[in-house]
This record gives C-alpha cells, structure tokens and sequence, in this order.
C-alpha cells in the first residue's frame, strides 16, 4: 500500500513543503535564540520565506551548533511538551541530544510505518528488532514503526546471537532489523550452530546505520537468501526514518520529502548542486516541533534523483551514502572512503567481507595495512590473489595499500552490538 502523498505531484508537495518550511523558520526563529541569531546574521527574517525555494537562503546547522547548544539550546518547546529525549553516539566528545514532544513520536511512527511497507513488510508480519534498544534511535525508532504499521514485534535488541537465531526460527521472524555487518555475522554464527542461515524463515533484512556498498549488500541477501532493504536517517532530524529502499525497485533510498526536506550541496562552497550530481546530503525538517533543524549538514556523500521510481512514488531518491564526512580516509594525500576500498575487495569471490584498515604513521609518511579474510574454501595461491587485488585497487582508485594481508576465515573480529568498526587509526 502507498499512500496518497507518496505519489503527490511534484507541485502538490512543493506546496505543502513552502508551507511547512515557512512555519518550521519562524518556529525556530521564535523559540530558539541561536537560529535567531543566525537568521538575523544571514539577514533572513521569517517574512522572507514564502516557498521550498527560499530554503537557499537559511544558515547552515552544523555538528558544532549541536554541540555549543548542548544539551537542550536547541529545543524549541518548553520541558513539559517533551516526551522522549535520545542522544546519537558521539565517538568523541559529548553526544547530541535530541528531543520529540508527542507529535514528533507520532510522526516518527508514522515515517517508520511508511518505511515498512515501502520494504514489503505488512502487518501480518513479524519483525525481530536487533537494532540496540536505548538512547540509540534505532531500537526504540523500528520498534514503533513496526507498531504502528500493525506488525509483530519481536524487540530481542542486539547481541546474544545464538538467542536471536533460535527465536528467529522458533517465531517464524519474517523480517530482522539490524546493522548490515550484524547481518552477515548472524548468518556465520547460524551456520556455526548447524543452522543454514538460507533456511531461517527471514525474508526481509531492514539494513542501516553504517555504509553498506553493493557487493556487501549482495552479500547478506544469497547468505541470508533474503531481500535486503536499506534505511537511511540520523537522530539530528528523527533516528530511522528519513529515507528507505523501496523493495519493488530497490533503486535508491525514497527521501520521506513531506517531513525532510534534501538538498545536495557542494561542500567546499555550500551551493546547492542539481540532481544527478554527488555532494554532500543537507536537510530541513519540515514538521518537528522539538527540534527544527534548518540546514542541516549531515557530512553524508550521495546524489538526488528526481526521476519517478517504478514503484509509483513521486518522492525525490538519494543513492545508498558512499561515505560519511566522518569517514574520509587522508592517506598520503589522497582522499579514500573504506567504502570505496571494500567495493573492489569485495569483487572477489576468495575473500570475505570483513575487513580492516589499519593506519599509522612513519616520520612524516602515512602508512596502510589492509587485512583481508579469505574464504574458507580458498586453496589458490596467496601472491596471485595479492598482485590481482592490489592491481585492481590501483586501477579503480589510483591507490594501493603498503601492505596486504590475508588471514583465515573468522580471524577479524565481529561486532555484536553497536556499529562495526572497520578503521583503525593510529597516527
Ligand atoms: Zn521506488
């Protein structure tokens, strides 16, 4: 089922983002003293916003105003209005606090129920929620959307595999939400445990919260024998929510554009980009009552497209994120997201997807091993395998790790709560 705004017009949307961006830049300017601050610095006052357009002429919201505001400057409601405060985990320094009064909740399900059914799932279905439950957006985020969309909801949170396994097959769990690299270590423990993972009655993986490239995401879904479905959003705008696969075209990540509002943007001089063209992905809420967030600059690499899908929906599609801001790799000079790394690796049927990138530094120069785990199947010959790799590196990045090592199936260690960690940086 897709709802009726999902396939609106391109102008019927665009009047109620105009009249939604209009209220969401006076709420901010009205309750929050740093937008205000803001606006009146970019001369900007709530009067001059009349459509979606005038977008362009807000500040920016970065990570930094998250965290000179911390914890609650930002909010734009008084305390009583709260209903629920999360926090995104910050790997370094304080976290950002964020905040939804009842009707954010409300839309937040709402968002999450739409991003459901956009995957195939309906409310005859069980979905095994392992995404960790708690300040993380994600647990507590796929729980309500399940809810809401009338769906059986299993909350084992994450970790504890071996439980998650039995209850999935015991339960008949239709669906699993997870992170992509705990997908794939569900489906090693499960033939560890004499399970075949094809056999477990999962049809649907509803995938997020780190990059996934192709090759990894084809990955999950032979070994799982099952659809895997990419999710996309950020506690600074909702948690989960702003942007889903559909299942019927799997061609890109519908951005829910009634409450978000995307633009790409070129991130040396902040101009917005056209379609088709990469940058980095900035956001406007467009119903949040909490926290309105103008401009927000996510870090996040892709590219809109404003095709219409072959689901039917109408709603602009943002390729799956190559790389986060966060992520960028400068390595002697040259700018690598291990996402770029991981898509050649992975090429290759005689290795595993799983992966580390260890850097350090010698004197003045950066150094990089790669470790790479080889399928247990593999009897070939190690040097072959290495100059084919390394050759192929060369030619799809113009780069070449100083080392790589490969090592036995099972030795690179697995995550089994929270994000994988695939870079180690020593320098
Ligand atoms: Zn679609």
């Amino acid at each position: 089922m897709i709802e009726d705004i999902e396939r609106a017009s391109r102008s019927e949307l665009r009047d109620l983002q105009s009249e939604r961006l209009r209220q969401t830049v006076r709420h901010a300017y009205e309750n929050v003293p740093r937008y205000r601050e803001k606006l009146e610095e970019a001369d900007v006052s709530p009067d001059d916003v009349e459509t979606i357009d005038d977008v362009r002429e807000l500040p920016f919201t970065t990570k930094a105003d998250f965290r000179a505001e911390y914890p609650d400057g930002l909010f734009a409601v008084d305390d009583e209005e709260i209903r629920r405060i999360h926090a995104s985990s910050g790997t370094t320094g304080k976290p950002k606090i964020v905040a939804y009064t009842a009707d954010d909740l409300e839309v937040w399900n709402e968002v999450m129920a739409r991003s459901m059914r956009a995957a195939g799932i309906d409310s005859s279905d069980t979905v095994q929620n392992a995404y960790g439950y708690g300040l993380f957006t994600g647990g507590l985020g796929f729980h309500g959307g399940a809810e809401a969309l009338g769906a059986n909801v299993v909350p084992t949170s994450s970790g504890n595999t071996q439980r998650q396994i039995e209850l999935a097959r015991d339960l008949g769990s239709d669906a699993i939400s997870c992170t992509p690299s705990y997908a794939l270590y569900l489906a090693e423990t499960a033939e560890e445990m004499g399970v075949d993972p094809r056999e477990l009655p999962i049809s649907t993986v509803l995938y997020g919260a780190e990059t996934c490239t192709e090759p990894m995401r084809e990955e999950i879904e032979t070994r799982l024998d099952a659809t895997g479905i990419e999710n996309y959003g950020l506690s600074e705008l909702i948690g989960p929510g702003v942007a889903v696969e559909c299942h019927e075209a799997q061609d890109g990540l519908h951005i829910w554009e009634d409450h978000f509002y995307p633009e790409v943007i070129d991130p040396e001089t902040g101009e917005p980009l056209p379609g088709g063209e990469e940058g980095e992905l900035v956001l406007t809420s467009l119903s949040k009552e909490a926290l309105p967030v103008l401009r927000y600059r996510t870090g996040d690499v892709t590219t809109l497209t404003y095709e219409e899908c072959a689901c039917g929906r109408t709603m602009a599609r943002m390729d799956g994120v190559t790389g986060r801001a966060d992520d960028l790799l400068i390595v002697r000079g040259v700018n690598l997201y291990p996402s770029q790394i991981e898509d050649v690796v992975l090429e290759f049927d005689a290795v595993e997807p799983q992966y580390r990138i260890d850097l350090y530094r010698e004197g003045t120069l950066d150094r990089m091993e790669l470790t790479v785990e080889l399928d247990e199947a593999f009897d070939g010959d190690r040097d072959e395998l290495r100059e084919d790799v390394l050759a192929r590196l060369e030619s799809a990045l113009s780069f070449t790790p100083d080392e790589l090592e490969f090592v036995e199936y099972g030795s690179i260690e697995r995550t089994e709560v929270g994000k994988v960690k695939r870079v180690y940086d020593h320098r």
